[in-house]
């Protein structure tokens, strides 16, 4: 039986690798979380019967009411609130895999083995950060906590502090587990390691900490793994944490920031740069006036940013695309990696309102041609626009690579008012005499626009 369902992990681990290579790209995406749904079923049934913990009656109740609990969720969930979510499914996952591996250690007989001992230890700490981090991320990402960075003084010597306490008790517990029994105490410091190592992280370095969170997730639940001596947990575990490596790879890349400076640099940072810009002037244009502009423009690179997914205008915005489109206007959008609130954000958002894969365009592959388009479309985007991210070192925008919508013809904006972004710093863009500034909800004004369209 053994046999059998270590056959069975292997097939679960090739489902969850070629579903991972489907979320390399929008096209393939969907087929991916399909394939690696179906390997993360097989895995539950298969440990479920392998370890005799339920009657085949209740597996089929299970997956049935768990099933219809996640696709009613899934559905229901605004996409406004799915990087919230996201967030808390890391938190949860990774305090499961705590808890898993301290309850695995009191259901021991006799002594655990020194790597057993090393991976609970490990699966305490990490499970444990990830689970308090990832509520401190969701406060912030919600709007509960203030999303600038909160420091305080001596606050990295106090974390140093801690991770010395703990490795020293760790160190007691793997030596003499009878002995020494600290995982509580261990439990409780990393808990507040997870808060204090993520309240210094804020405003655009956010999605750094929360695709990191998410590696974090990964590699408690491959230590629980070891713990259990459960081949497709180590596996799963470890395509997580590696997968999030890279992804906080990829959105330090397009921060332009080092791990270390996210991590250890932001201390210190004073919230927001204040208010600039209230004796500049802005004019206000209406949709009217953003028709005559579009009309007569050859060529449309639309900016979504996290507004478009606020006013949940996407499908709107591919009828406008689409209508200019059918005019003539070529039209392109910019995806800036770090748009929205969770890692893929965008794609997300433009997929669900089929928008062709081919007309998107990721920064590195677009940021050269916005000098030759007539108009930059921004659409509830203002972080990834910035150019205080260019120049102004004070900024905690400072040094992120921007979209150059600002090299194009004439940049369009739409959003409610002035408000900075999720930063907290103030667009000097919007001040711009090639800036047309198109206040509202990014739905009503690009249903508005589509209404003209359609009748012009
Ligand atoms: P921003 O948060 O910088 O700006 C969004 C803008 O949308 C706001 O200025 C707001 O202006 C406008 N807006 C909000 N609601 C509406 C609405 N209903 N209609 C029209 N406009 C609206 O978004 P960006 O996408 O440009 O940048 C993302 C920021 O979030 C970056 O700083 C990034 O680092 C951070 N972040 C990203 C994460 C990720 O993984 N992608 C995770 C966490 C944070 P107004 O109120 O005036 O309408």
């Amino acid at each position: 039986m053994e046999n059998l369902a270590n056959i069975a992990y292997l097939v679960s681990a090739v489902f969850f690798i070629f579903g991972l290579k489907g979320l390399s790209s929008p096209k393939t995406a969907r087929r991916g979380n399909i394939l690696a749904s179906i390997g993360m079923l097989l895995a539950i049934v298969v440990t479920l019967f392998d370890k005799d913990i339920i009657d085949p009656t209740l597996i089929i109740v299970g997956v049935t009411v768990g099933g219809a609990i996640g696709a009613y969720s899934a559905k229901k969930v605004q996409m406004t609130a799915m990087p919230q979510m996201v967030a808390i499914f890391n938190g949860l996952g990774g305090g499961a895999s705590a808890l898993v591996a301290m309850a695995e250690f009191f259901r021991m007989v006799g002594q655990p083995e020194i790597n057993v001992s090393i991976t609970l230890v490990l699966s305490l700490l990490i499970g444990t950060v990830t689970f308090t981090g990832s509520f401190i991320a969701f406060g912030k990402l919600q709007g509960f906590l203030k999303s600038a960075p909160v420091s305080f003084p001596m606050q990295q010597l106090l974390n140093i502090l801690l991770f010395v306490v703990v490795a020293v008790l760790g160190a007691l517990f793997v030596l003499d587990p009878a002995v020494a029994n600290p995982l509580l105490v261990i439990a409780i410091i990393a808990a507040a390691l997870g808060i204090l190592l993520v309240i210094p992280i804020g405003g655009a370095d956010m999605p750094v900490v929360i695709s990191l969170l998410n590696s974090y997730s990964g590699m408690a639940a491959a230590m629980t793994g070891f713990v259990l001596s459960n081949n497709v947990l180590i596996i799963a575990g470890a395509l997580v944490g590696a997968s999030g490596l890279i992804l906080t790879n990829i959105m330090c890349v397009a921060m332009n920031r080092s791990l270390a400076n996210v991590l250890f640099g932001k201390v210190g940072v004073a919230e927001g740069m204040g208010p600039v810009g209230e004796k500049k002037h802005v004019t206000r244009y209406t949709p009217d006036d953003a028709l005559v502009v579009l009309e007569n423009a050859s060529s449309v690179i639309i900016v979504p940013g996290y507004g478009l997914a606020a006013a949940q205008a996407q499908h709107v915005m591919q009828e406008t695309a689409s209508l200019l489109s059918d005019n003539g206007v070529k039209v392109s959008y910019a995806i800036h990696p770090v748009a929205g609130r969770m890692p893929g954000h965008m794609n997300v958002l433009l997929a669900e309102a089929n928008v062709p894969y081919d007309d998107l365009y990721e920064m590195d592959a677009i940021n050269d041609d916005f000098q030759n388009t007539d108009v930059s479309l921004v659409v509830g985007a203002n972080d990834v626009v910035n150019p205080a991210a260019r120049y102004k070192k004070e900024s905690v925008l400072y040094g992120m690579p921007i979209l150059n919508v600002d090299h194009a013809g004439t940049v369009m904006i739409v959003k409610r008012s002035l408000s900075p972004g999720f930063a907290g710093e103030d667009n000097e863009l919007f001040y711009d005499e090639k800036t047309m500034m198109v206040f509202g909800d990014a739905k009503k004004i690009l249903t508005d626009i589509a209404n003209l369209l359609k009748s012009s």
